[in-house]
């Protein structure tokens, strides 16, 4: 396993680009892996290599690092679950709180994926954009889950792999500094113009904090995060 080798969960959103951009930060050498389960918003998928071929142009440095990007085929996610981030429904709360859009044990799914990839590719860190902080109550965003996961990844393959999660308590506006800090507003910029976070898949409507419908509960937090991360200065 290589210490300086990444594997990063990339889906094309805010949180992931920001991930993307702490790992290159740090590591010698970043691959990303992304994950396609028939989701409604397929303009994310289409966002991952706009969104490399923008880093890559904009950081010299961290172009040296980029290396390989992977997609992974996941539809029998879709097969099992019925969520809206599936499905045509309405995005709407629940009975029990959760989001319908909440795909049951997605992250775990997405992280067994990546740990057979990151092994395959010697890779000895995971990097994926989980967050308790502002989460949408997704119970497999928590740290405790996304902890239990590597103990049990690497007993499973008898290997050392470490999940970093760099976002894990930080919030939405702490996210959009934390891209400042990475790579100034030039950063800010490509996360704002190229990365899709909208549940509607809407790239019409352009606001300060990017494209989207305004309204879901994606582009709301998006946009909240934005605006205290600017009032902050
Ligand atoms: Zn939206």
């Amino acid at each position: 396993m290589d210490e300086q080798s990444a594997l990063v969960l990339f889906s094309g959103g805010q949180d992931s680009t920001t991930c993307l951009a702490w790992a290159l930060d740090r590591f010698e050498r970043v691959e990303t892996v992304g994950f396609d389960y028939r989701q409604r918003n397929r303009v994310e998928l289409e966002a991952r290599p706009k969104l490399r071929a923008a880093i890559a142009a904009a950081f010299p440095h961290w172009r040296r690092r980029l290396g390989e990007d992977h997609v992974l085929d996941l539809a029998a996610l879709a097969e099992i679950s019925d969520s809206a981030m599936t499905r045509d429904v309405a995005i709407a709360a629940r009975a029990d709180g959760l989001p319908n859009t909440f795909v049951p044990g997605r992250n775990l799914v997405f992280l067994t994926f990546a740990a057979a990839l990151a092994y395959r590719r010697g890779a000895r860190r995971l990097v994926a954009g989980m967050c308790e902080t502002d989460y949408s109550g997704y119970p497999d965003c928590r740290d405790d889950a996304i902890k239990a996961m590597q103990v049990a990844l690497n007993l499973g393959m008898a290997t050392r792999l470490v999940v970093e999660t760099p976002l894990m308590w930080i919030d939405k506006a702490a996210t959009w500094r934390l891209a400042r800090d990475l790579g100034g507003e030039t950063l800010v910029d490509i996360v704002r113009e190229v990365t899709h976070t909208c549940y509607e898949g809407d790239r019409s409507r352009r606001h300060e904090w990017g494209f989207g419908c305004g309204h879901c509960p994606a582009c709301a937090l998006r946009a909240a995060g934005y605006a205290a991360f600017r009032a902050a200065g």
